[in-house]
């Protein structure tokens, strides 16, 4: 995977990405990233980018040329015509499937806007995919391509080692993942649950499995539409949701 930023602040991408599991991916080659300074791309005495908006309003806005030299700086030399993520908050909300799907491409360009955004004809001529991390607004795109990018390499081959392996963990299946313990046994009066240290890996399995289901009914029961859970799952979750309405009622 291929990773290239178009950006003003190339130090913040390389300094986040340089860094702990997507650090070692990189010194590895299973990741490369190549962090493109826009402002290297205008052309004019103080290395400007931004401009004043036409029509009024607040703020500057990122000018179309040098972004659009910044691109083909990359797409010039990439196999195929690169796929272009916008990162903004007027996207597509980024979630675990996007992620998934993404890592299957060669190369990725990430183009981060600043001030207001950027000028809207090079977005239509570059942009494939416009792509936000949620409903609020940042300064700049840095952060997004960063949180998208980290998403995406624990999905390449390699870059997760066993101890940290992305099977199990929450969205997979359309589930949160189970709580989880580790030593000591007994901390601040709060044991681990006995079934985690009986050695019984189906019944371990089974408790997992049950916590997950209760997870996601008690903090994000909007995933359960979408779980692949059997007739006798499906009875424990409208066991889960009854239990809680008597629980609610019982407190007001
Ligand atoms: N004027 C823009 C609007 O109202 O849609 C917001 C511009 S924002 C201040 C500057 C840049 O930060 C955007 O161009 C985008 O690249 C990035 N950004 C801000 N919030 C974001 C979000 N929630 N998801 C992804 N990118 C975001």
């Amino acid at each position: 995977m291929n990773f290239h930023v178009l950006t003003l602040f190339p130090e913040m991408i390389e300094n986040g990405m340089n860094t702990s599991i997507t650090g070692r991916a990189i010194a590895k080659g299973l990741l490369s990233l190549e962090a493109i300074n826009i402002r290297d791309f205008a052309f004019n005495k103080h290395q400007k980018v931004d401009d004043y908006t036409y029509g009024g309003g607040a703020g500057m806005l990122m000018q179309a040329e040098p972004v659009y030299l910044a691109y083909e700086s990359i797409a010039s030399h990439t196999a195929k015509k690169p796929r272009v993520v916008y990162v903004t908050p007027q996207g597509q909300v980024f979630n675990q499937n996007m992620a998934r799907e993404m890592a299957t491409e060669e190369d990725l360009i990430f183009l981060c806007g600043h001030y207001e955004g950027i000028d809207e004809r090079v977005l239509e001529e570059i942009v494939t995919d416009y792509v936000s991390i949620g409903d609020y607004v940042l300064t700049g795109g840095e952060l997004p391509a960063m949180v998208m990018m980290d998403s995406i390499s624990r999905m390449v081959p390699g870059v997760l080692n066993n101890q940290e392996s992305g099977e199990t963990e929450s969205f997979a299946g359309n589930l949160l993942e189970y709580p989880q313990y580790s030593r000591p046994e007994e901390w601040h009066g709060k044991k681990v649950p006995e079934v985690l240290m009986s050695g019984h890996h189906a019944n371990i399995e089974k408790w997992r499995r049950e916590q997950s289901i209760l997870r996601t009914v008690q903090r994000r029961p909007d995933l359960l539409k979408k779980a692949d859970l059997t007739n006798k799952e499906w009875n424990y979750v409208r066991q889960l949701r009854k239990q809680m309405k008597e629980e609610e009622e019982q407190t007001k």
